[in-house]
């Protein structure tokens, strides 16, 4: 194998040829689900469009979109393209954002997805040398599943840990040897920060990389989570809808994620209006999958803001990049009229110091948004002379007011106080839900 890739006819194929592939594809796929899927026909009979009228990617602007709400209406069966028999799996959401949705895999599903998987492990440096310590939950979410299938393909020693039990995850990293770590980032903070207090110095463990994904992070996480753990960080993306994580992955130049195009066609579209924009622009990133037998998606809306790039990479890949999402469409917080992303005030909090562990509290009190951020000091940091900590809280809340344009109330709180996640974390309690206000 040239380099790190564990399908380097697909990985390289030339722009032109992915394309190509992609209308040959896609074109049997609006068939499959046209002629399979009720609730999608329907989709496509009220738009007034034909599977004949499909005749490449040049015409995927004409099929209709798949909405979150789809699915959560569709559930269980409405979306199932293939008998039950001829399925083998069934996996879920977190269910992060709501109800959650359920998605059916036959076995060659199953396959396409681990495959993806093992391409993000081989980039991140994998062989059939390394331990693989997998520590994303198993079970319905596809965290565990993916990079555990993932691990078999690329022949890595597969320590299938799921997640949790940390005291036990850090007696088999050392004891076993593990050299990747896949878990949420959030997770492998808190990895770190245990090893750290049970006096391992980052050299002592064999781990060289890690593949965090499912849940958004920072540049700033990144880095203090390669210096804590000595690795490097790979990012993975991914949606149970679509498959699960894989979709798109990080190579070594960690700048940003290729999409894995010879399965899956990236759209990038005004979330207000849902027209199409260039590459480049911001906007929320839509999928279509094109091999899925059981579960097809056409046009699934994310939510996820993004930005995508056709840049040439250095690692040859010439698969589409996307940014790390920025946040979700309905992550995004309206504070006083002000647009927030909890991403904005990660990355605050890391330049100026502090370990990404943190809250962020909304409510409304007489008509006016309250916001406010608690964030744990680092033990190093922790006095209880209260002078000193007003001026910390003061000092952030200006490099927050700065970043924002609006003014939280911080509140440093005593480290180990917020709850650690060993899953997605929980960083924003938004109370004006009970008041039945859905911004
Ligand atoms: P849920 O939407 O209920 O959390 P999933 O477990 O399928 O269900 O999670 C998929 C979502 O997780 C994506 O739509 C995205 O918002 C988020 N996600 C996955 N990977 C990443 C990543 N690398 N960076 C940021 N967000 C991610
Ligand atoms: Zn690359």
């Amino acid at each position: 194998m040239a380099k790190n890739y564990y399908q380097p006819e697909m990985e390289t194929m030339p722009l032109e040829d992915i394309q190509q592939l992609q209308s040959e594809k896609l074109v049997k796929q609006v068939k499959h689900v046209y002629e399979n899927v009720k609730y999608y026909r329907d989709l496509m009979d009220a738009k007034g469009v034909k599977p004949e009228d499909i005749k490449g990617i040049e015409d995927l602007h004409k099929l209709p979109f798949i909405k979150k709400d789809d699915l959560r209406e569709a559930y269980p069966y409405g979306m199932l393209a293939t008998d039950l028999n001829k399925c083998v799996r069934i996996h879920s959401t977190s269910g992060t954002t709501g109800k959650r949705v359920v998605a059916f895999y036959t076995q060659h599903d199953v396959d396409m997805w681990e495959e993806c998987c093992a391409r993000a492990i081989v980039a991140a440096g994998g062989t059939n040398d390394d331990v693989c310590q997998v520590a994303y939950g198993y079970g319905l979410f596809t965290g565990g599943a993916g990079l555990h299938g993932g691990s078999h393909k690329v022949g890595c020693l597969t320590l299938p840990m799921s997640s949790g039990n940390t005291d036990r995850q850090i007696q088999f990293m050392m004891d076993l040897n593990a050299t990747i770590l896949c878990c949420t980032p959030s997770y492998a903070a808190y990895i770190g920060e245990t090893l750290k207090e049970k006096g391992y110095k980052p050299e002592d463990n064999k781990l060289k990389a890690g593949i965090f994904g499912a849940e958004p992070w920072t540049e700033e996480m990144r880095h203090d989570i390669e210096k804590n753990l000595g690795i490097k960080a790979y990012d993975i993306y991914g949606l149970t809808e679509i498959s699960g994580p894989g979709m798109a992955f990080e190579c070594e130049e960690q700048h940003g994620m290729h999409i894995n195009e010879d399965h899956f066609i990236a759209e990038i579209i005004n979330p207000e209006t849902g027209e199409v924009l260039p590459v480049g622009e911001k906007g929320e990133l839509v999928f279509t999958a094109l091999d899925k037998e059981a579960f097809p998606m056409m046009r699934y809306r994310t939510r996820d803001i993004c930005v995508l790039s056709r840049e040439k990479c250095s690692c040859g890949r010439s698969f589409i990049r996307m940014t790390k999402p920025l946040g979700r469409s309905d992550d995004m917080m309206i504070i006083r009229g002000v647009n927030v992303f909890p991403s904005q005030i990660e990355a605050v909090l890391l330049n100026c110091g502090y370990a990404p562990n943190y809250q962020i509290i909304v409510d409304r009190v007489n008509n006016t948004d309250t916001f406010d951020i608690n964030v744990e000091m680092k033990e190093e940091d922790f006095s209880d002379i209260p002078v000193g900590i007003t001026n910390r809280e003061k000092e952030l809340q200006s490099a927050m007011k700065a970043m924002l344009g609006i003014n939280p109330k911080i509140h440093l709180v005593a480290p180990k106080s917020i709850a650690r996640s060993e899953g997605k974390a929980v960083r924003v309690i938004d109370k004006r839900k009970r008041l039945g206000i859905t911004i």
